[in-house]
């Protein structure tokens, strides 16, 4: 068990570098809040660098044979397996990510690696026949963009990187991509495994910076489209570069996820355990899509209380490499300060009713990162708390008696990633799929990000999406060719 922070050096082409344009950023371990590494950051200069070598190569890139894409991208797939411990450490260090749900990021990030390897040989355009006097002969032909510019957040870098990353190389574009200062060691070895596996050199280069790397990178005229997972006020200065130079992005942005559960929804324990997991178990709340408000029916209102409440309280909070540990720190004090005055609020307001924890964690972990497992009920729905991502473990419980009411509170607020709905009856459950804003629906505790369906917002959630054939077109544009014989 590695609790000794990698070095992290700044990596492009034959250059390795100890420090960066961006200056250094101190590393702060999570859990114990020690400086636990001092990290060179990327300025505009290296992402210059970055952005020409893989514009040097991009010709080259889209010219490799689909299947020995296909093969590189497959091994890469093979190297996250191997070194899925290694990477499940990192990530306790990077962010405090408790090792059980580490393990779940990797694993899922592998799929995604296998299944968009698998993509590199399967992309086609189509024949288009048109009905002309003089015969029309039409066709569409993928082709990538050339160089793309990745930015991704500190909540789960892997499973980001495996989102973005591999559908990108696999339509043959050549990628730079900014990872957040908080989180530099996984991604650091996702690149050195990126190279192990034989992408070559510019083809993709990781480099670790602040918002001013990630901010070069956008503008940097010879980066063709953007992929970014962040918040709303660094996507809204991104689209602002991209409008001026008329360049597309994809933004994956946050969320406010209602889970609706209603009398028919089956076994009411695995319900409530799913309601805690997937939200206080999820990286302490910081997740875009954690069902954060759970809308349950007056019939079974009381009794969801009094589970998910006593579910809640059994979550172990504590050092991410622990196993028994299901909540682990927030991401930094200043984390922990802004919700723990979201939750004040709540009570200056009288906005809700906290039925279990609302502080910031005493005894032991009193001068760490830690927000204790929090369930509020009677929950004001205009209120700030309703209203926007919190980020932390806190759990908000509404109840309705009818479905109009369930549908108008999962659609009172602007965000519009997913929507989560508890019912074995499958004619509400279509019925109501289609009234929810909503990227995505997920049913009796369907996984949300698999590889072949299409995941992203509506609304602030961002647009653009990842997953299936939808996230490899994000990465391709289809140029038309179209023929008639001479006059
Ligand atoms: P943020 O938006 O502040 O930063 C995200 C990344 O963007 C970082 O790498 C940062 O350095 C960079 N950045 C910041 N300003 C920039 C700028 N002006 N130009 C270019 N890059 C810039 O991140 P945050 O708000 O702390 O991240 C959490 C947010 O991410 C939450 O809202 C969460 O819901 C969202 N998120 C969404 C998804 C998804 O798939 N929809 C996944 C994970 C996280």
């Amino acid at each position: 068990m590695p609790t000794i922070a990698p070095r992290v050096q700044l990596r492009y082409g034959d250059t390795v570098l100890d420090a960066g344009s961006g200056g250094v950023f101190e590393h702060r371990n999570p859990y114990t809040g020690e400086v636990q590494a001092r990290i060179p950051l990327a300025g505009a200069a290296e992402i210059d660098a970055a952005v020409e070598l893989a514009a040097a190569q991009a010709d080259s890139w889209r010219r490799w044979t689909p299947e020995a894409r296909r093969d590189v991208l497959t091994r890469f797939a093979e190297l996250l397996i191997e070194h899925r411990q290694d990477f499940v450490d990192l990530q306790a260090l990077d962010g405090g990510t408790p090792l059980h749900f580490g393990r779940r990021i990797i694993d899922n990030s592998v799929s995604w690696a296998r299944y968009y390897a698998g993509w590199c040989d399967k992309l086609s355009g189509e024949l288009i026949s048109t009905l002309d006097t003089r015969e029309y002969f039409s066709y569409t032909a993928p082709e990538p963009y050339g160089v793309v510019g990745i930015i991704v957040t500190w909540n789960g870098p892997v499973i980001s990187l495996g989102m973005k990353v591999v559908p990108a190389l696999a339509a043959g574009n050549c990628v730079v991509v900014k990872p957040s200062e908080f989180t530099p060691f996984s991604p650091d070895l996702f690149a050195q495994l990126l190279r192990e596996a034989g992408v070559p050199q510019g083809v993709c280069t990781i480099l670790t910076g602040g918002p001013e790397a990630g901010a070069a990178l956008v503008r940097h005229p010879k980066v063709a489209k953007v992929s970014f997972t962040g918040g709303p006020v660094a996507a809204r200065q991104i689209m602002h570069t991209c409008a001026d130079q008329l360049k597309p992005a994809v933004l994956e942005l946050g969320g406010k996820t209602a889970s609706l559960v209603f009398p028919d929804a089956g076994d009411l324990e695995a319900v409530a355990n799913r309601a805690v997991r997937d939200c206080i178990g999820v990286l302490a709340g910081q997740g875009c899509a954690v069902p954060s408000r759970l809308i349950v029916h007056e019939d079974i209102y009381d009794e969801m209380v009094e589970r998910v409440t006593a579910i809640a309280a059994t979550y172990k909070m504590g050092d991410p490499f622990d196993p028994e540990v299901k909540v682990g720190p927030l991401i930094n004090a200043a984390a922990v300060e802004r919700v723990c005055g979201m939750l004040d609020r709540v009570r200056r307001d009288d906005a809700g009713r906290i039925v279990l924890g609302g502080n910031k964690a005493g005894g032991d972990l009193a001068d760490r990162n830690f927000v204790e497992p929090t369930i509020i009920v009677d929950v004001d729905p205009d209120h700030e708390i309703a209203q926007t991502e919190i980020f932390g473990p806190v759990l908000l419980i509404f109840e309705f008696s009818t479905d109009d009411e369930a549908v108008a509170l999962a659609n009172s607020t602007p965000y519009g990633l997913g929507a989560n709905i508890q019912s074995t009856n499958l004619t509400r459950v279509h019925r109501l799929a289609e009234r929810l804003n909503a990227g995505g629906v997920y049913v009796n505790g369907a996984r949300q990000n698999l590889p072949h369906t299409p995941f992203g917002g509506v609304g602030i959630s961002g647009y653009g999406r990842e997953g299936g054939r939808a996230g490899i077109d994000e990465f391709l544009r289809y140029k038309t060719v179209s023929i008639i014989e001479p006059e």
